[in-house]
């Protein structure tokens, strides 16, 4: 595998619907980048289909030298990006109970890759790799540890691959070898996570078992009693899979402001009118992140920065002024200006005499993933 690597395209695959990019790795630059929808609901029949569409898209390309993909779960298993040869796909297989909506289609993606793309190597890039470094007094649970063993019960991260992308540019922005370097890193999205970054990996991270935990989300509800859970199921009579529903796709944002969707800009336009659900919403999200903030800040011995990124950091100039507002206790202090006027762009939003800088950092998965392929590649 010596030749060297140029053409890497990038493929999300999901259970109906596939993501593309195709990047020139010797510069870095995105060539194209599409999406196919409706995967076994009236559009392609299945991801093999899906990926004949983009290869028609792409006109025919003869030139793909790799390919990446992004895998939900890569459980204690994969600590790092690999090649997916038989081995790997078989190992990876075993991990579809921790995404059973999620790791089929990854892994379906990457064989119909194999079929389509003949020869063309693929590598497997884990939403939970980066966070593999986590000691096990943050990653494990307080619970008989016969759970752990026999069902790999424990905390694993997700977001990886973005907490990684703006680790390593949060380093080079701030000129730090990568090894030295703290950071508290806040993927705020419509699903959100931080990770408390040590040394340049991860020592703590907030999702758990499953994207669930931690932050309050879009539409999931975070960190909460898991015996309120138990309490609810009974008093309203539910499934296991019907209270998933309601903690994953029914609770967080927009459960407490009524928004649909929990989508950050509504809810934002909502309290400026003095919607009162729409402001205890954003103050709850906000003192959630503010709360692990403070918390990170603490598990790295003291973080060189607070990087925000993801929709709502890169975006919400509200959303980041109500969480840097409630970390004054850290010296932290806000240049509302610059905070007001940044958006999708890398920069340092704290005030001057901030005891530590808040940087605005765009993140790229894709880029990412193209470039661990490389360099799974290369070695
Ligand atoms: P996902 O987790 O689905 O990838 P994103 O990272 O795209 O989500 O983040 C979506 C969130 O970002 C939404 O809550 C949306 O309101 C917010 N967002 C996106 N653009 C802006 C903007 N210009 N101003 C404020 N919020 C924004």
């Amino acid at each position: 595998m010596n030749k060297a690597i140029k053409k890497v395209l990038v493929v999300n695959s999901g259970s109906s619907s596939l993501k593309y990019q195709l990047f020139d790795m010797t510069t870095e630059t995105r060539l194209a980048k599409g999406l196919v929808e409706r995967i076994g609901a009236g559009g392609p029949a299945n991801h093999a289909e899906a990926l004949k569409k983009v290869v028609e898209e792409l006109g025919n390309p003869k030139d793909i030298d790799a390919i990446g993909h992004r895998v939900l779960h890569g459980g204690e298993t994969f600590c790092d990006s690999v090649l997916m040869n038989k081995a790997n796909m078989a190992k990876a297989k075993k991990l579809v109970k921790f995404g059973p909506l999620h790791m089929p289609a990854n892994l379906g993606g990457i064989e119909a890759c194999e079929k389509i793309f003949k020869g063309v190597p693929n590598v497997g890039v884990f939403d939970t790799a980066f966070h593999q470094t986590m000691p096990d007094c943050a990653a494990l649970y307080a619970i008989d540890q016969k759970f752990y063993k026999k069902y790999g019960i424990r905390k694993y991260g997700f977001h990886g691959t973005s907490h990684k992308f703006v680790t390593q540019a949060a380093a080079k922005f701030l000129k730090k070898p990568l090894s030295k370097v703290n950071l508290v890193t806040c993927h705020l999205g419509n699903g959100s996570s931080l990770a408390a970054i040590k040394n340049g990996e991860v020592v703590d991270t907030t999702m758990g078992l499953t994207p669930l935990a931690g932050l309050v989300m879009g539409t999931r509800c975070g960190d909460i009693d898991a015996a309120a859970v138990l309490s609810l199921m009974e008093s309203e009579k539910k499934t296991p899979a019907e209270m998933d529903t309601i903690l994953n796709k029914q609770s967080g944002l927009q459960a407490v402001s009524g928004v649909k969707g929990g989508d950050m800009r509504d809810i934002c336009t909502n309290a400026a009118k003095g919607d009162k659900k729409a402001e205890l919403a954003l103050e709850m999200w906000a003192y959630r992140v503010a709360l692990y903030i403070g918390a990170y800040n603490t598990v790295v011995g003291g973080a060189d920065a607070i990087i925000l990124t993801g929709g709502i950091g890169e975006n919400s100039a509200e959303g980041r002024e109500r969480v840097i507002g409630r970390l004054g206790a850290l010296g932290v202090k806000l240049d509302k200006k610059t905070n007001a006027k940044t958006r999708g762009v890398t920069a340092v939003i704290s005030a001057k005499g901030s005891k530590i800088p808040v940087i605005v950092l765009p993140t790229n998965e894709e880029l990412m993933i193209a470039r661990d392929t490389v360099r799974v590649l290369g070695n």
